[in-house]
């Protein structure tokens, strides 16, 4: 008895979307969560040791990817000045940044 198995599968392929629809709505979660999160009064101040400076930023201590962008566990307050400083400065990010790959604090070397 033959048995036949050549039925062709039709694999439609989707268009890569520019932003997928996730990515969209995730957006949209981010700007209300985000305001609502600098709206609470322990988040007035930027989260810098020794920095009195009103928080106005988001700073994302784990990372911008996957869950974290939405996971307000990983955000600090943070004023504008502070946001670019962690950008540039390696010394400061590391001492405030979450690693990326434990997703403990980083080790500080001194
Ligand atoms: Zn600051």
């Amino acid at each position: 008895m033959k048995k036949s198995n050549d039925k062709k599968e039709t694999v439609v392929k989707k268009p890569i979307a520019k932003f997928s629809p996730k990515r969209k709505k995730e957006n949209r979660q981010y700007t209300i969560k985000r305001l609502q999160f600098l709206d609470q009064p322990e988040n007035q101040r930027c989260f810098i040791d020794g920095c009195n400076n009103r928080a106005d930023t988001i700073e994302h201590t784990a990372g911008r990817w996957g869950s974290n962008y939405l996971d307000e566990s990983t955000w600090k307050p943070c004023c504008n000045f502070h946001n670019l400083e962690l950008e540039r400065n390696s010394e400061l990010s590391e001492k405030y940044q979450v690693s990326k790959i434990s997703g403990k604090q980083k080790i500080i070397k001194r």
